[in-house]
C-alpha cells in the first residue's frame, strides 16, 4: 500500500532528478521553446520539497493537491498550470485515505492526466507532455517499472513529430527533429514512482 510517506517521496525524489536534469531540460527548450523549461521546473519542485519538508502532509491526496498548488503558483510558463493541475486533479481521485493501492493511483493519474488534455487541448501526438503521461498511465496496470520504460518511450518518441500545441507549434514544421521538453520531464516524474518504492 502507498501512504503519505510514498507520496512525499515520489515528490522529493522528482525534485532532485528535476535538479539534475535541469540543463538538459532547459536545452530541449531552447532550440523549440523558451530555454526556461528546466529553470521553471527546478523553482516549482523545490518550493514543493521545501513546503512538505517543513509540514507533511496527513493523507496521499494533500501531499498531492498541495504539490498541485506550489507548481501552480510557482512555476512561470505553461508547464506549471499542466502539471499543476495533473497532481491536483490526481489528489482530488484519490480521495482522503490514508493508503491506496497500486490500482488505486493509476486510476487516479488517469483522471489527472485527462484533467491535463481537457485543460490544454492536447491529445496523443501533439508532441507535448501528453505523449509520456498517457502511455505510462496505460501501463501503470502492470508495474512502475514499466510505465517508466513507457514513458520514457514516448518521450523519445516526440522527436520526429511536429509540435500541435504549446510554444513549440509556433515552429511548424521547424519543431519535427527535437525531443519535447515536457515530455521528458514527465518521464522524470513517472521515473519517481519507481525510485520512491525503492527507497
Ligand atoms: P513555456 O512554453 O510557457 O515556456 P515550459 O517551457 O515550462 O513553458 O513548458 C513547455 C512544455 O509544456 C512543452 O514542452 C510541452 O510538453 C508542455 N505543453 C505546452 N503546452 C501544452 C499543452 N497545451 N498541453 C500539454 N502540454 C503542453
Ligand atoms: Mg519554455
Ligand atoms: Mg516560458
Amino acid at each position: 500500500m502507498l501512504d503519505a510517506d510514498f507520496f512525499r517521496r515520489w515528490m522529493t525524489v522528482t525534485a532532485a532528478s528535476v535538479d539534475r536534469e535541469a540543463d538538459r531540460l532547459t536545452a530541449l527548450d531552447s532550440p523549440i521553446g523558451d530555454a526556461d523549461h528546466g529553470s521553471n521546473l527546478q523553482r516549482g519542485f523545490r518550493a514543493v520539497r521545501d513546503a512538505l519538508e517543513k509540514e507533511p502532509p496527513a493523507t496521499p491526496a494533500a501531499v498531492l493537491t498541495q504539490a498541485g498548488r506550489l507548481l501552480i503558483s510557482t512555476v512561470g510558463g505553461a508547464s506549471g498550470p499542466l502539471y499543476g493541475t495533473l497532481l491536483r486533479r490526481t489528489g482530488k481521485a484519490l480521495g482522503d485515505a490514508a493508503e491506496v493501492d497500486e490500482r488505486r493511483l493509476a486510476e487516479a493519474l488517469r483522471a489527472g492526466v485527462d484533467a491535463v488534455m481537457q485543460l490544454g487541448g492536447a491529445a496523443p501526438g501533439d508532441k507535448t507532455m501528453i505523449d509520456a503521461l498517457v502511455p505510462a498511465v496505460d501501463a501503470l496496470g502492470d508495474s512502475f517499472a514499466a510505465a517508466r520504460a513507457a514513458a520514457e518511450e514516448g518521450a523519445v518518441a516526440t522527436t520526429p513529430l511536429q509540435a500541435r500545441k504549446g510554444r513549440a507549434s509556433y515552429l511548424g514544421a521547424r519543431s519535427i527533429g527535437h525531443q519535447d521538453p515536457g515530455a521528458t520531464s514527465a518521464a522524470l516524474l513517472i521515473a519517481g514512482l519507481v525510485d520512491a518504492s525503492a527507497d
